[in-house]
């Protein structure tokens, strides 16, 4: 059901490389930044912080509030955000600042990570599962309002299905790769949620947009329920 245009997808519009960061740690702060604002805000915001030479796990962490707010005005609510950033700094100081000692603690085991970035104040499940998925290189897919917004249109009986549940979802497509991809290790499987997601965003962005989708120009519009004829 997700196997066939995440290959179409993938044919027609390459890899996306994704995601976007140098290190796990500015993943980290893009996943918090990004939440309600477009992608380029966060850029002004991550480019403030490198020039400031504050994209560094400690170093935010001991910074003033106010100071880390201004270096990230350009993402909006950034008073909200740095609390959000020093929230997870404070988690993240637990495991030394290090993505290899979060993963040595839990097995590299996703449920418990999960559970615990759910639980930091301004991380919810799409946050959680980016940081999990590009951050620790872990096999979660990332649902987002692009997901939901191009299953509606492509399948809508699976949407309906999926009841536009989160966690629903998410397990479709989990299940749907892990049952028809038998012989692929974790890591494999990992590629293939990262880059499902980042082709969804592609396709969100450039053909199934919110208003006046580009059906005609789209990769999937042979197999899309609301393709015009
Ligand atoms: S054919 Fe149109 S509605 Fe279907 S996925 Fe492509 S852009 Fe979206």
């Amino acid at each position: 059901m997700f196997l066939e245009p995440y290959q179409t997808l993938l044919k027609a519009l390459g890899p996306s490389h994704w995601w976007p960061g140098d290190t796990s740690f500015e993943i980290m702060v893009g996943a918090i930044l990004t939440q309600n604002t477009s992608w380029k805000n966060v850029e002004k915001a991550i480019h403030s912080l490198k020039h400031s030479k504050a994209l560094r796990p400690k170093t935010m962490h001991l910074m003033e509030h106010s100071r880390l707010a201004e270096l990230i005005r350009s993402a909006g609510y950034f008073n909200q955000k740095a609390r959000w950033l020093h929230n997870l700094l404070d988690w993240y100081s637990n495991y030394g600042y290090s993505p290899a000692r979060i993963l040595k603690r839990h097995n590299a085991d996703p449920q418990p990570i999960r559970t615990e970035l759910l639980a930091i104040k301004g991380v919810g499940p799409e946050t959680a599962d980016s940081i999990l998925c590009y951050a620790l290189n872990l096999p979660v897919f990332v649902v987002d309002a692009y997901t939901h917004r191009w299953l509606e249109r492509f399948d809508p009986a699976a949407s309906r299905a999926s009841g536009g549940y989160y966690k629903l979802l998410q397990n479709m497509v989990e299940s749907d790769f892990r049952s028809r991809l038998k012989r692929a290790s974790e890591k494999q499987i990992t590629g293939h949620f990262n880059e499902f997601h980042a082709l969804l965003v592609r396709l969100g962005n450039h053909y199934c947009k919110k208003t006046n989708p580009l059906c005609n120009q789209c990769p999937l519009k042979n197999d899309c329920a609301s393709a015009p004829a």
